[in-house]
Parts: structure tokens; sequence; C-alpha cells
């Protein structure tokens, strides 16, 4: 994508494998990939044609970092004026609002796990072709959900269809989700999303079901994932083979010990529980009080999930809800992740770089700094394995390199694409 050799010197590197960083590490991009690192990038760089340098002294080196659960498109303020606020045309433009302001957090990628019509797929294909400027997408279309879903409308009449700006699709038969499936895959996503209910108290999709998705899915390329707080759907979706699963609050023992054996990710997202129970303004009290108390549930699975060596990974839940600001919260459940379960702040960097990846289809091609790696970096003024909770705050955000350009961070109003309050 990027013919620009750039050379970052001088920075303290964390590299997003785990090692311990390195002070002083130069890193060497050319044609959008790591082409070498440490005293390699210096000889390799002294060749060739022309580097822009970057004096990273005193600065620290990262991967790009992933949010592995953002919608984009889920909770739209309308601006006064706009006539036509469920109109794809409208939907896509607003969502596309949010792109400069997730890369100035020194986010390089989101997944984006549900949305309204095929919004997320043509954002992801505008900044593909260079069209916009934004992270890296990994888009689903519409959640499959089923009456009793997390997105199925909870009041008659129940046999309605839900219209394309719901971020839910209903479907209620077997053959349902197959077709919803092809449908999905034919336009696009590198997704599906399937829906259970909001807290996990009823198991409303079954395994037949979630099995039919995921071969039909995987046949086409594309990945599944669902909302499963509950246990029969723990363990129905690890046995019918998911890529990854979110939440799991009620997984028991049993239901953990078939997540392990398929080897499947576990992504919590702990972030929008605790900031829709601290910040949300127009949540309802008995819905704080539950969500602080399936919180505790939650942490508590993962902690056994964490136990098993089931792999955990880091998303938000960014832009589900008003409170749910794009931009604002990205950095939100690293530092959840480190007072809750126990991660070291480079352990948790290593998730949110290089395990991430794997919600972006990228599983060894993103997410760490070494040669042939695509060459998403970002430059942070502090140290994050001291002050974890500096990931994702703009203000420490010096340089964003995506696919090996640079991003032009100076153009970009910090305000711009926040949701309407
Ligand atoms: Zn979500």
């Amino acid at each position: 994508m990027s013919g620009s050799r750039i050379l970052i010197k001088d920075g303290t590197l964390i590299d997003g494998t785990g090692r311990e960083p390195a002070a002083g590490t130069a890193v060497l991009i050319e044609n959008g990939v790591i082409s070498a690192t440490g005293t390699a990038a210096i000889r390799d760089a002294a060749h060739g044609p022309a580097v822009r340098t970057i004096d990273a002294g005193g600065q620290y080196v990262l991967p790009g970092l992933i949010d592995g659960h953002v919608h984009l498109s889920m909770v739209q303020g309308t601006p006064a004026g706009i006539r036509f606020p469920t109109s794809a045309e409208h939907c896509t433009l607003r969502a596309a609002q949010h792109l400069p302001t997730i890369l100035r957090a020194g986010f390089t990628s989101v997944s984006v796990p549900g949305g309204k019509w095929f919004v997320d797929v043509t954002l992801r294909e505008a900044v593909n072709t260079g069209m916009l400027e934004g992270p890296r997408i990994f888009a689903a279309g519409r959640a499959l959900t089923p009456r009793g879903g997390i997105f199925s409308r909870h009041q008659p009449p129940w046999d309605q269809k839900l219209p394309d700006d719901m971020v839910g699709v209903l479907c209620n038969t077997l053959d349902d989700y197959i077709t919803e499936t092809r449908r999905q895959c034919a336009a696009g996503v590198n997704l599906i999303k399937i829906a259970d209910s909001v807290w996990g108290d009823t198991q409303t999709v079954s395994r037949a079901e979630i099995a039919a998705v995921v071969d039909e899915a995987h046949r086409r390329g594309a990945k599944v994932t669902i909302h499963s707080r509950g246990s029969g759907t723990t363990r129905d979706a690890a046995l019918a083979g998911v890529d990854w699963i979110f939440h799991a609050d009620f997984a028991t023992g049993d239901d953990l010990d078939a997540v392990a054996k398929a080897g499947i990710p576990i992504m919590p997202t702990f972030a929008q529980g605790e900031i829709w129970a601290l910040h949300g303004n127009d949540v309802p009290q008995e819905t704080k009080d539950r969500l602080k108390w399936q919180l505790d549930v939650n942490v508590a699975s993962m902690q056994a999930a964490k136990a098993r060596g089931i792999k955990l990974l880091i998303g938000t839940d960014s832009g589900n809800a008003p409170v749910m600001t794009i931009g604002k919260w990205h950095g939100y459940e690293a530092a959840f992740f480190v007072e809750h379960l126990g991660y070291s702040p480079l352990e948790v960097i290593t998730i949110q770089t290089r395990d991430n990846a794997t919600v972006m289809g990228l599983a060894g091609k993103l997410g760490t700094i070494e040669p042939g790696m695509i060459a998403d970096v970002i430059v942070l003024d502090a140290d994050p394995t001291k002050h974890i909770q500096i990931l994702g705050d703009p203000a420490h955000v010096k340089t964003v390199i995506k696919d090996g350009r640079e991003i032009d961070l100076g153009s970009q109003p910090e305000t711009r694409g926040r949701l309407a309050a």
C-alpha cells in the first residue's frame, strides 16, 4: 500500500510478543511491513531510497492497538436537520465520522461484531481502498438473533421482521440461520455474529443452529462469534466450534473445560458493563445493579478460564450505547484485566496486539513488531508497562503508522465523530 520508508529510532520497543521492553531499539518500515529491527534496521536504512526518520528518544514504540469489540454503527445520535436517520446513507456517513477518532487513540484495528445494514463492510472497503482514513476493520453484518435474543424485539408484534437499520436480524429456524449466513457472506462480511439472550438466563439459540452457522460461514471463509453469557450457550458454542466467545459469564467448570478443549478464546468485554454501571446517566438503577452483580460473576468465571489456560482477548464494546463514546474507552479493558485478572501490563499489551490479531483474521501477520509483520506501529510518550491506563489516551499518542503509512494526527479534530450525548 505504501512505498515510503520510515525509520523509528532510539525508542523503547515493546514489540507485542511479550518480550521485555528494549530501550534504544530501531524499527525500519518498508513497503507496508516491518522490514528490520535493532542494528539491522539502522544498517538497512543507510542504503536504498530516502528514509523518513522519526526520533522516538524517551518514547515507547508499540504495535498498533486492536480493540476486539467495537460497534461503529450501533448507536447513532441524529444531528438536527437529518430527515432520514435510519437510511443506509445516513448510517454510513455517521459511522464514518468515528474512524479518525479511533486512529487518534492509537488503535489501528477494530473488530466489529454487528451493525446496521452493511455499513461496516462498506466502511472497511472505503478504508482499504483509501477513500477514507481509518483503522483496519473486520466487519460483521447484522447479528443473527432468535426470538428472545439480545437484538430481537421484546414486545409484540412478535412475528414482525426487524428493519435493516436494526443491529439484529431475526432468525427463528435452522433455515433462517443458514440463509442469513449465506446472504451476509455474499455481501462480504468477515464475521457472523450470533446473539443469545441479554443476560444469559435463557438459552435462546441451539447447538444445532450454532453449528449450522459455523459450517456455512467457515466454508465461505468467514469467522463466527456469539454473544453468550449463559452456561449452556457457552458450552454449545464451544462444541459447535465458533471462533471466539463473548462474555461467558455463567460458564461452569465443565463448560470452561469444553472451551479449553476446543481451544477457543473468550473475550469477556468487562468494560461495557463497568462503564454503563459507573457512567451511564440514562441507565436505570436496576440495570446498573444487575450489571455490577454480573460483572463480579464474569470476573470469577474469567479467573477460572485463565487458570485453565484459555486465551482471553480484549474488547470494549465501544459504540454500543451513548455512554460508550467511540474514541474514549478503547484502553479501558486492558487496565481492567490488570486490576481484576492479575495480568501484568506487559501481558495485556501482548493480548491487545498479538493475540487480538485473531479477531482481525490476521493472527501471525499483525500485532507484533518483527520482520515481515504488517507495519501498524504507534509511538507513545509514556510507558504503558508502568501506567497501563495511558493506553488509548490520545494525549499520549505521538505517532500512528498504519500499513506503513504515517497518519496525520494534526488534521483530526479531537471531538469529531463523538456520539451526540
Ligand atoms: Zn457488542
